[in-house]
């Protein structure tokens, strides 16, 4: 009954879906004290008390017919002008509610995206280590995952392999800034090369390169630096935001895709990312636009990130272990112990500590650590992390 595509997809995310088990595991063996869990991405920074104020607000104030309606396709305009506002002052470009069509999050967003795209076989570069859901939001539109290397051990933008991968039938490059896994936010410098680059091949093959910025991690930056707001060096930009980690509310399905007006045959790109929305039924959800527009500027509390992020990075350095320093997102990228990095995380299982295999990323060899935990669970889990190195390393 099932398509050969998704019995692949079934396979491929098999592994990861024992590792999503991996805290029931350890409470059942070592009891729910003594368990350090840094395997998942849920944001552990309540939302704000004005998501909450807004909910009751929107509940008292509307009726029935107009709380649970449909939605327009691209979503309410008095939100998309709001976010549009918003968007305009912080970044200094121009922008109107027809720039944005609210989405079901950023996986809703980005799997619109490639359905706009994408026809049968065409590529999509992504960068090397990269979220794992991309490549079924690639395959499923009928794409092919094109994974390019980044540079070693930094993790930046290598623009000559991105280079070299273009072929007549890439369609788009995938980014994700900051980024999960790394952690790594990439400068003005990188991205201006990158698009410089992407123009040029444009230019020399006579077709159009979509550079797809997967932004839900836009707001959680940590040296005090900005996130470069691509569509500034690159006509053929597509943003996909959500208000998943910003406002803490994964679990709401909402985000939004910017595109801009420099953007090669905008309308049909608009016209098609609405059909989309429609057709793999990814509209934002009707309340939590309305609430999302209360809440637009409040802001997500990067401090509590921030530290448990230098925390650990500083302790697991200082105790041995290779990490790449965090800018952003709410990840740590760590070098694994042992080759096999599944290997490692059964080994870490047996030290309290549930992690995430860097394979589920491509990265073989390294590990994840989610730090949107409890600060005491950073600092719980330090005497552990030892043990486990002087275990593997000797002491
Ligand atoms: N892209 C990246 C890089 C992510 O880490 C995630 C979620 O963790 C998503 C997209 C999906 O986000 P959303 O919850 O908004 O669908």
């Amino acid at each position: 009954m099932v398509s050969e595509r998704m019995k692949q997809s079934i396979e491929r995310g098999k592994p990861m879906a024992a590792l999503f088990t991996a805290k029931d595991r350890l409470v059942s063996r070592f009891g729910p004290d003594d368990v350090y869990d840094f395997s998942i991405g849920n944001p552990n920074v309540p939302a704000p008390a004005t998501v909450k104020e807004s909910i009751i607000k929107q509940a008292k104030e509307l009726t029935e017919l107009e709380l649970h309606s449909y939605t327009p396709v691209e979503g309410y305009p008095f939100v998309r002008k709001a976010i549009a506002e918003h968007d305009r002052e912080k970044f200094g470009v121009d922008l109107t509610e027809k720039n944005i069509l609210m989405t079901a999050g950023a996986a809703g967003g980005l799997n619109a995206v490639m359905m706009t795209l994408l026809d049968e076989g065409d590529e999509v570069i992504v960068l090397k280590p990269f979220f794992g859901e991309y490549a079924v939001y690639v395959e499923h539109a009928g794409g092919e995952l094109v994974v390019v290397p980044t540079e070693e051990g930094t993790f930046r933008i290598d623009v000559k392999e991105v280079e070299r991968a273009i072929t007549r039938r890439t369609k788009a490059v995938l980014i994700n800034t900051p980024n999960n896994p790394t952690g790594v936010i990439y400068s003005e410098d990188e991205l201006r090369a990158l698009a410089d680059m992407l123009y040029k091949k444009s230019n020399d093959l006579g077709i159009d390169i979509a550079l797809v910025s997967d932004e839900p991690y836009r707001d959680l930056a940590y040296g005090g630096q900005d996130v470069p707001y691509l569509p500034k060096l690159y006509d053929n930009t597509i943003i996909v935001y959500s208000f998943s980690k910003s406002l803490s509310l994964p679990g709401e399905r909402i985000g939004y895709i910017t595109v801009s007006d420099s953007m090669t045959e905008r309308d049909v790109v608009k016209a098609g990312l609405a059909t989309a929305i429609r057709s793999l039924f990814v509209n934002a959800p009707s309340l939590i636009q309305r609430v999302v527009c209360d809440c637009i500027d409040d802001e997500c509390d990067v401090a509590y990130y921030k530290r448990n992020g230098e925390t650990l990075y500083e302790e697991l350095t200082k105790i041995g272990y290779e990490c790449v320093k965090p800018e952003g997102a709410f990840y740590l990228w760590v070098k694994a112990l042992v080759d096999d990095d599944f290997e490692f995380a059964k080994m870490a299982e047996d030290h309290h500590i549930a992690i995430l295999p860097g394979s589920a990323f491509s990265g073989p060899g390294y590990f994840r650590l989610s730090f949107c935990v409890a600060y005491e669970t950073i600092t719980g889990s330090i005497p552990h992390f030892k043990e486990l190195y002087d275990d593997v390393c000797g002491k």
